[in-house]
């Protein structure tokens, strides 16, 4: 296994309980939307306390690492929590295909809350490499606190090809994505999320014929996305 050693920056709130993680990227060359594996050996003795795979929320063109996640009482998020300037964390196992998939046709997104990070990802690395972002995105939380709702806004302000659509406060089901797609169906959708809604979710749209990319983040539901 392969490890590099990056230098924590600083912290950026977000959104609600949401903090993004900066750190010097070590060199590491990745692909908008890919995740990683981070170790922090403090945070506990077993694995489940001392790593987490998360995604790169930040574009390979922003040349830093975030790490975007909703603050909880878990042993490995008290200890990023308390990272100072100059701290380092452990990283390892580079990888994932939910990347954009360059075939020029329309898509959708569809992210749960802060399954939204690879699509920060790849939103912000396709407008700052002047490639169009020719995109619907449904974009769920729970409630009117938006991880990254800023900048996607000022995305849909400068590319009017980008369509972006919160809904606030609804279930996630396959019947309300599909109502709001109006004819636009037929697209690859990219769905983002808490495991659980992945997992049901994605079963009950690739039922209806939908052409799907799935991203599961484990350790979340439908009370905490
Ligand atoms: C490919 C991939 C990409 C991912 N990308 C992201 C991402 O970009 N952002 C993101 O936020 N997550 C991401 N995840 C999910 C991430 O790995 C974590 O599972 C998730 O953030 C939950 O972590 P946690 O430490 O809060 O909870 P877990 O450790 O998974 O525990 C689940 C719940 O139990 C509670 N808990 C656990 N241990 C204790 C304890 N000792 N005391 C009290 N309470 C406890 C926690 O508060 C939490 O609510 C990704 C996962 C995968 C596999």
């Amino acid at each position: 296994m392969n490890t590099i050693t990056l230098k924590f920056i600083k912290t950026k709130p977000e959104a609600g309980n949401v903090k993004t993680f900066v750190f010097e990227t070590g060199g590491l060359k990745w692909i908008a939307g890919q995740y990683q594996a981070y170790i922090l050996p403090h945070a506990g003795p077993t694995q489940a306390e001392n790593e987490h795979w998360f995604t790169i929320a930040a574009a390979p063109s922003e040349k830093e690492i975030h790490i975007s996640t909703r603050i909880s009482e878990s042993p490995f998020k008290k200890a990023l929590n308390a990272m100072k300037p100059g701290d380092t964390i452990q990283a390892h196992s580079l990888g994932g295909d939910f990347t954009w998939e360059e075939s020029g046709d329309a898509v959708v997104f569809v992210a749960g809350g802060i399954g939204s990070t690879p699509f920060r990802s790849i939103l912000i690395d396709r407008d700052r490499t002047m490639k169009p972002l020719n995109v619907t995105f449904l974009y769920f939380n729970r409630n009117d606190e938006i991880p990254f709702l800023d900048e996607f806004t000022s995305l849909a302000t400068k590319h009017p090809e980008f369509t972006l659509i919160p809904i606030v406060g609804e279930k996630i089901t396959a019947d309300l994505i599909l109502g709001r797609l109006d004819g636009r169906a037929h697209q690859t959708v990219y769905l983002s999320g808490p495991e659980p809604m992945v997992e049901s979710v994605g079963a009950e749209l690739k039922a209806k014929g939908v052409n799907l990319k799935q991203d599961w983040f484990p350790g979340y539901t439908d009370q905490n996305f």
